[in-house]
């Protein structure tokens, strides 16, 4: 085994320098684009390919055919496309036939000479692509092209790859070659990374022959199957990669498991008295999901949970019954949360939910003076303290609690591992409850938390309305003002947000501070302020306190409203520069309307100069949906997982052939599988699987900590 693995990783590791066919100019372009090892162009899978086997008639063409043709030009040119109305966009056009029919090849922008050369009247040349049918009329963009007489014979392929990523100009030919001759010298030595007898079940082939038969499909190919990744080869490296992805995060909660903390005690009492005072009933899911976290606090294993719900799901309050249970057992509580205005938020409710209830709940941030700070710390430290809430300062080294019991982290995805740890290790194994209202799809929670249990919000409190989604060019930023005063009028309250506090000359955006100005000239008879990260953290608390309060009308604000804050009687939300925002970040803006009971409306302001075509389908997805799940998974489509969740600080590896929505129906049964054959895997295997953890995801893995 391990003489297998050594011939693996070092294969992995040659430099192209090192391969066949491979000079310096070749070696420095490739290297330009990352592709540096023999690691980087095999893992570098083709998307589609160019079935040789068959030569197309065009008379017999259907829409969507995959065609691979023989052809002659009859004539080539310069061709405006349609609709864009920047002149400067050019494409390109030929009209070719076989002698069956004829057939247009059309570029959306200008190609490169080398093709225009290839496309010169009555030369012959061979072309690959989809076709389009089109009232009758045969059309291909963005074909392959070669010359005719142009051969890969040498390749001993009919089937040739086409991939992703390439250097600009880089001949796909000579690419083929070099690749086609690491891969077939190569392939043994990529033995399979599974034990036999997932290999066994799942029918995984050797890593070689997977990827040199994704590469350089043989006879079995399947057009159909190979580009939905369903071939057995693609099948056996996704299954591998899933296989090796969640024997860390099962290795992981093996070492969980060996942690024992005598179970909390409590009879919920506490938390009763807590419900009584609510003046509205819990929703099914809220009672649920605290009933969860009552099981895993009697538990003689620290709890590991995520709660996920949508914005407005009414979270908060879990955390605080989660709170009370610890409390009431007798143990200290740490509440962590991104912001301060957040902090002090959740403070303030706790303060007001807990009146009568004897609970002595402290606040701390950054900006609290020092004398204050040695007295709460004090107070930590003597057990006086039951809850403390704050920001980042709750994870300095000179915050010390007497007997952390539960570690509660709010908007989890905002901090990094390390600051997440860094609170644990505040306590002895304490409880841990992360909250995120990022919702994302099941298959990426199952990954990227995949260590955690989870507890899911699924519905909101009853009587909300849907906020009705607005999405306007900024010259109708009147109207958009004229709904607001009539709401104000009403009795409501309006945001007003802005991208940025202050103009910068660069970018040119409208800044809270300068429409500040603009907007209370606009609405003079009411009360407007103005909030943003810049100001004294008691200013901020004030003008929190007076717009919950009602005494402020317009509040104009940067995105430090973004998470958590939440005034029932805000029922409209103006944002401007609408095309700068993520999907994510406006629905978590449109969150903080529409949590009364009260019709609420949100009106994007777009500066349509700015406006991309992609921004513009993100905003008009964001108008039509309000379901947080719906938003993440377009943005996943749109972004890709890393983005979205900062995978890169979260210290997961990233797939490297695994998409999460392609291959989602994988994903699940490989877990369950891993975790399966975790509970009690033959130690020769558990020998090598650190080892081959590394090979495969090429980096230091003791980080690794999901929670
Ligand atoms: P989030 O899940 O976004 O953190 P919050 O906990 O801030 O949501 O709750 C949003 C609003 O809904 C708050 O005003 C809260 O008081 C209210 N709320 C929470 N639970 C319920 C419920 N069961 N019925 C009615 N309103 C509720
Ligand atoms: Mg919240």
């Amino acid at each position: 085994m391990i003489e297998d693995l050594v011939k693996f990783e070092s294969f992995l590791n040659k430099s192209l320098r090192y391969c066949r066919g491979v000079g310096e100019k070749t070696a420095q372009k490739l290297e330009k684009k990352g592709f540096r090892t023999v690691r980087d162009v095999i893992f570098n899978i083709p998307y589609q390919w160019i079935d040789k086997r068959n030569i197309g008639k065009i008379s017999l063409l259907k829409d969507g055919d995959n065609a691979y043709l023989k052809v002659r030009t009859i004539n080539s040119g310069t061709w405006v496309p349609k609709g864009f109305l920047n002149k400067k966009t050019r494409g390109y056009t030929a009209l070719v036939t076989d002698g069956t029919g004829y057939l247009t090849l059309r570029w959306f922008t200008d190609p490169p000479d080398f093709i225009k050369d290839l496309l010169k009247k009555n030369q012959e040349i061979n072309i690959f692509g989809k076709v389009k049918v089109f009232r009758g009329s045969k059309e291909i963009s963005h074909p392959e092209i070669e010359k005719i007489g142009f051969s890969e014979e040498d390749l001993k392929v009919k089937i040739l790859p086409v991939y992703h990523g390439l250097p600009q100009g880089f001949s796909e030919k000579i690419y083929r070659k070099i690749l086609y001759d690491v891969l077939f010298e190569g392939r043994l030595l990529l033995k399979s990374l599974l034990p036999k007898e997932i290999k066994r079940v799942f029918n995984v082939i050797d890593t070689g022959e997977a990827l040199f038969n994704i590469h350089f499909p043989q006879e079995d190919f399947e057009r159909d199957k190979w580009e939905q990744r369903k071939s057995i080869y693609h099948q056996s490296l996704l299954n591998e990669e899933l296989f090796l992805f969640f024997s860390l995060l099962a290795e992981k909660r093996k070492e969980i498991e060996k942690v024992f903390v005598s179970p909390l005690s409590f009879s919920g009492e506490l938390l009763n008295r807590f419900t009584e005072r609510l003046n509205f009933p819990l929703t099914k899911a809220q009672i649920r999901v605290i009933e969860e976290i009552k099981k895993d606090l009697k538990k003689d294993k620290p709890m590991h949970r995520l709660l996920q719900g949508d914005v407005g799901s009414g979270k908060t309050i879990v955390a605080i019954s989660s709170a009370l249970m610890a409390v009431e057992a007798g143990k200290q509580v740490a509440f962590m949360v991104p912001t301060e205005i957040l902090a002090e938020q959740h403070y303030l409710n706790l303060k007001r939910y807990f009146t009568g209830l004897d609970i002595r709940c402290h606040l701390i941030t950054s900006s609290l003076k020092k004398k204050d700070k040695d007295d709460i710390l004090k107070k930590l430290e003597d057990g006086e303290t039951q809850i403390l809430v704050g920001t980042h300062s709750l994870i300095q080294e000179n915050v010390n609690f007497k007997d952390l019991g539960l570690a509660i982290i709010d908007e989890q995805h905002r901090f990094g591992v390390e600051q997440r740890n860094l609170l644990i290790k505040k306590g002895r194994n304490p409880h841990t409850l992360y909250m995120s209202a990022t919702p994302i799809p099941r298959t990426l929670t199952m990954t990227v938390y995949g260590d955690l249990d989870l507890s899911i919000i699924d519905e909101l409190p009853s009587g909300r309305k849907p906020v009705r989604t607005m999405v306007l060019p900024e010259s109708h930023r009147e109207r958009a003002f004229k709904i607001a005063e009539e709401e104000i009028k009403k009795g409501f309250q309006v945001y007003v947000v802005y991208p940025v506090i202050e103009e910068d000359n660069q970018l040119e955006l409208k800044s809270a501070k300068e429409m500040y100005e603009v907007v209370k000239i606009r609405f003079k008879e009411f009360n407007c302020g103005l909030l943003h990260g810049r100001i004294s953290q008691e200013e901020k608390e004030q003008i929190m306190d007076s717009f919950k309060k009602g005494d402020i009308s317009v509040l104009v604000s940067t995105t430090v409203i973004e998470v958590g804050v939440d005034v029932p009687k805000a029922t409209v939300m103006i944002i401007e520069h609408g095309e700068r925002f993520g999907l994510s970040q406006l629905h978590q803006l449109r969150g903080r309307i529409g949590r009364g009971g009260d019709q609420s409306t949100c009106i994007v302001l777009v500066d349509t100069k700015r406006l991309s075509k992609e921004g513009r389908e993100r905003l008009i997805f964001f108008r039509d949906n309000s379901d947080g799940f719906k938003l993440a998974e377009f943005d996943l489509k749109l972004r890709g997982p890393g983005e979205i969740m900062g995978t890169k600080q979260s210290g997961i590896p990233e797939f490297r052939f695994v998409d999460i929505l392609k291959d989602s129906y994988l994903i699940e049964k490989m877990k369950i599988n891993t975790e399966n054959y975790f509970k009690s895997p033959p130690s020769d295997y558990l020998k090598y699987l650190k080892k081959i953890q590394q090979i495969y995801f090429q980096r230091d893995l003791d980080y690794i900590n999901v929670g």
